[in-house]
C-alpha cells in the first residue's frame, strides 16, 4: 500500500516522493505466539560458538566510539576468504542495503529499463520505484527457471538484477549459464547477481568477476551464516564498482555497519568448517523433506536454497499458510497471480520439519 498520512487527501507536510512509495512487506515477525517460523529463511542453528563467547566477553566501552567507516578488518578478512584483494569487497548493514545502493548507483532509466525476473525477491520492484528506476519483468520458463536468454537484446536495458538461486522458487542457475549470458550481456550495463542464497547448493559467480568488469555479486551473513540479526551483507565486485558503492554509502551515512557487527563477521569467517556443516545438514534435511511432500503429493520445485516452495494441486496457497498457522507453524505465501497456489517453506530443524509434515498430512 502506498502512503497515507490519514490527515486528509491534500497535505503539505510529506514530500512527493513518500507517496510514491509502496513499501516492501517482510515476513511476519510474531511477537506473541510460539510458532514454528518458517517463513523469512532464517537459518535454524545458532551462529558459531566463537560469537558466543565473543559476545560474553564483550567490552561495552568500545561502543564509545564510531566503528571504522569502511570496515576495513571485515573487508581484509571476507577477501582472504574467498581469495580476492580487499579492494573487491563493500560491505553494508544487510544486502538489502548493498541492493539499494546498487539500484541508486548503477541502474538509470535513461539507458533503458532494468531488467529482473517475473517472479524474484519482492524488494527489487520497490527499490525502483524509490530511485526512480523504470524495469520490465522478464518471464520465468515454463519450469519455473530464470529466463537469462530473454535478457538479451529485448530492448535497450540499463542493468540485469537477478538472485541465484531465484528466489521465492529455489532453484539455481549454472555457472555455464551466467557465463553465457554475461558474454553476450553489453560490458558497460552493470549485473547485479543476488547470491543471499548460494551456500545452500548453488555455485558462485565469483569465479567470473576478472573476465567481467560489470559483474557484481552480493551475499548476505543472515542466511548460511546464522545472522540475520546484525544485518550484514557484502558485494564482491571491481575496483570501480566498489569505489561507486562506496560513493552511494558515503553519500548516505558514513558508518552503517556497527563495531560489533564487523567484529562478529570476522568471527563467522574464521569459523567456516561449523557453518559448512550447518549448511550441509540444512540440505539433507531440505531434501528428505522434499521427498516426504512429493510422496504426499505435493508438488516441490527443485530447491538449492534454504527454502522450498510448493504446492499442492487443488489448495490455494492462502488456504496452505491459514492452515499451518492454525497448527502453530508460519510459512509465507504471495497473493500474486501466477505463483498464488504456491508456499513458501523455510527449511527448520529435523524436528521442525517433522512436525511440519505432520500437519500437512493431517490437514490435505
Ligand atoms: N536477497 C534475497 C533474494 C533475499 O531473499 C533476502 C532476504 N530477504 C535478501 C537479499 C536480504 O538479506 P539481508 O538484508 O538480510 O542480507
Amino acid at each position: 500500500m502506498t502512503f497515507t498520512s490519514g490527515y486528509g487527501e491534500v497535505d503539505t507536510m510529506f514530500s512527493r516522493r513518500l507517496r510514491r512509495l509502496t513499501p516492501y512487506v517482510p515476513g511476519e515477525q510474531p511477537r506473541e505466539g510460539t510458532y514454528i517460523k518458517l517463513n523469512s529463511n532464517e537459518n535454524p542453528y545458532p551462529p558459531c560458538p566463537g560469537i558466543q563467547r565473543y559476545l560474553a566477553a564483550a567490552d561495552a566501552g568500545e561502543l564509545r566510539l564510531y566503528p571504522d567507516p569502511v570496515s576495513n578488518n571485515l573487508r581484509r578478512a571476507i577477501a582472504g576468504h574467498y581469495g580476492i584483494p580487499a579492494d573487491m569487497v563493500f560491505v553494508g548493514n544487510g544486502s538489502d542495503e548493498i541492493l539499494s545502493f546498487a539500484f541508486y548507483g548503477f541502474f538509470d532509466s535513461f539507458k533503458g529499463p532494468l531488467l529482473f525476473p517475473e517472479y524474484t525477491y519482492s524488494f527489487y520492484p520497490v527499490y525502483c520505484a524509490f530511485y526512480d528506476v523504470d524495469y520490465r519483468k522478464v518471464p520465468l520458463k515454463p519450469d519455473f527457471t530464470v529466463d537469462l536468454d530473454g535478457c538479451i537484446g529485448l530492448v535497450e536495458t540499463c542493468g540485469v538484477i537477478f538472485p541465484n538461486p531465484n528466489a521465492p522458487t529455489g532453484i539455481a542457475l549454472t555457472i555455464e549459464e551466467i557465463d553465457g549470458f554475461l558474454h553476450r550481456y553489453p560490458r558497460d550495463r552493470v549485473v547485479v547477481i543476488d547470491e543471499a542464497y548460494i551456500d545452500f547448493g548453488g555455485v558462485s559467480a565469483l569465479s567470473l568477476l576478472d573476465r567481467y568488469p560489470n559483474l557484481a555479486v552480493v551475499h548476505t551473513f543472515s542466511k548460511s551464516r546464522s545472522l540475520a540479526g546484525i544485518r550484514l551483507g557484502f558485494a564482491m565486485s571491481n575496483p570501480p564498482v566498489v569505489r561507486a558503492l562506496t560513493t552511494v554509502k558515503d553519500s548516505f551515512n558514513s558508518y552503517p555497519v556497527n563495531k560489533l557487527t564487523q567484529r562478529i563477521g570476522e568471527i563467522a569467517l574464521r569459523e567456516d568448517d561449523y557453518y559448512r556443516n550447518v549448511s550441509r545438514k540444512i540440505i539433507k534435511t531440505r531434501e528428505r523433506f522434499s521427498s516426504a511432500a512429493v510422496s504426499k503429493g505435493w508438488e516441490v520445485l527443485p530447491s538449492s536454497a534454504n527454502f522450498v516452495f510448493m504446492r499442492k494441486p487443488g489448495t490455494t496457497g492462502r488456504t496452505i499458510y491459514e492452515g499451518l498457522k492454525s497448527e502453530g507453524i508460519l510459512v509465507r505465501h504471495f497473493g500474486i497471480t501466477g505463483i498464488d497456489a504456491f508456499v513458501r517453506v523455510t527449511i527448520g530443524t529435523d524436528e521442525e520439519m517433522d512436525i511440519l509434515l505432520k500437519a500437512m498430512g493431517k490437514k490435505w
